[in-house]
């Protein structure tokens, strides 16, 4: 049969490449769940992605409604879901002032984790219905304290959850740990949560239920639009600094790749890891030789992602903000 993906956040950067790469395997169909209906049609024709191999359904991750919305008129499609991939997120690190969801979290954690978590507890029931079920979140290393890169600071760190007990909505509970805020680090934190949120749906569910649960870190796709907020001098510096000195950097084609690799090879069934490459990317772009193209391999998350009693606050915590219980 065909193998339904949903991606969200597919109208930019990874999700968009790797909608675009799905969407040209064979027996594969795309579902772009995205906040923008049209930017969404206009950028799957840029893409040149071919005519019935994809679906544009809206999805506004920073508000609950929608994304009940969103399930409820894909069941009443009749269509499968053999895989989701929770890809859309925001970063904010210029903004000197929180902004809020719909619901009143603050838009980082609100968007890319809460937006999400809520998203897979209403979609696990249609997805364990596959032959090849699999939930991927998209991490990153930013979130990662044992990397170079997640020791930039600030650091991502969710404290004893205070600032999300409280409902992550007003000036003073406006950070997972309480603090003051912080756009980038609100962000990592974010990702902390993706990847532990991970982690937890894979103890919970992975036996009952048969659905492989990843994460994954695509590289650094320095040229997307999550660096929007950031200036022009970043914006030219920052992908050759990927390129030459960390060598971390990935095109956005090859991110896509990677991340279509996790949604449907056989070699990413494993359930709970964390997915990463090694090696130099296959292109650094601008006619510029890369390297091999990187091999998959299972990452070492760090320690805040693996502390089992946090995923399991944030879990319940997480319940309770998205109305589930
Ligand atoms: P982009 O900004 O290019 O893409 C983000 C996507 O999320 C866009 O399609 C955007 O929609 C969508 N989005 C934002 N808010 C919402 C919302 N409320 N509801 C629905 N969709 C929304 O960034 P990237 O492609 O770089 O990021 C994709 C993922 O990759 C993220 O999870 C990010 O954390 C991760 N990542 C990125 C890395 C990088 O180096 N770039 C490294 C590691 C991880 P719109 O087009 O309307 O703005």
């Amino acid at each position: 049969g065909v193998r339904h993906v949903i991606v969200t956040g597919c109208s930019s950067g990874l999700g968009l490449r790797a909608a675009a790469d799905l969407s040209r395997k064979p027996n594969h169909h795309v579902i772009m769940a995205c906040r923008d209906f049209s930017k969404a049609e206009r950028v799957a024709k840029e893409m040149n992605m071919p005519a019935g191999s994809y679906t544009v359904m809206h999805l506004d991750l920073g508000s609950l409604t929608s994304v009940r919305e969103f399930v409820d008129s894909y069941r009443s499609k009749g269509l499968p879901v053999d895989a989701l991939v929770c890809n859309a997120a925001v970063y904010l690190p210029t903004n000197p002032e929180p902004s809020f969801t719909a619901d009143g979290f603050e838009s980082s954690v609100g968007i890319n984790h809460l937006g999400h978590f809520l998203l897979c507890h209403l979609m696990r029931d249609d997805i364990a219905k596959s032959k090849d079920p699999r939930i991927i979140i998209v991490g990153s290393v930013t979130g990662n304290t044992n990397t170079l890169a997640g020791q930039v600071p600030p650091l991502a760190d969710l404290g004893d959850l205070r600032g999300l007990s409280n409902g992550l909505s007003d000036y003073s509970n406006v950070m997972i740990d309480g603090g003051e805020y912080d756009g980038a680090k609100a962000y990592k934190d974010s990702k902390v949560c993706n990847m532990l949120t991970m982690r937890e749906m894979h103890k919970r569910w992975h036996d009952q239920y048969g659905i492989t649960f990843g994460s994954l870190y695509p590289g650094c796709v320095a040229e997307t639009n999550l660096f929007r907020e950031k200036r022009a001098w970043f914006r030219w510096l920052f992908p050759r600094f990927q390129k030459y000195v960390t060598k971390g950097y990935v095109s956005q084609q090859e991110a896509g790749e990677r991340l279509a690799q996790v949604v449907s090879s056989p070699e990413a069934k494993k359930s709970g890891v964390y997915w990463s490459w090694n090696g130099e990317a296959k292109s650094f772009g601008e006619g510029s030789a890369g390297g091999s193209g990187g091999a998959l391999f299972e990452n070492e998350p760090s320690d805040e992602v693996t502390d089992d009693a946090k995923a399991e606050k944030l879990w319940a915590e997480s319940l309770r903000l998205t109305g589930l219980a």
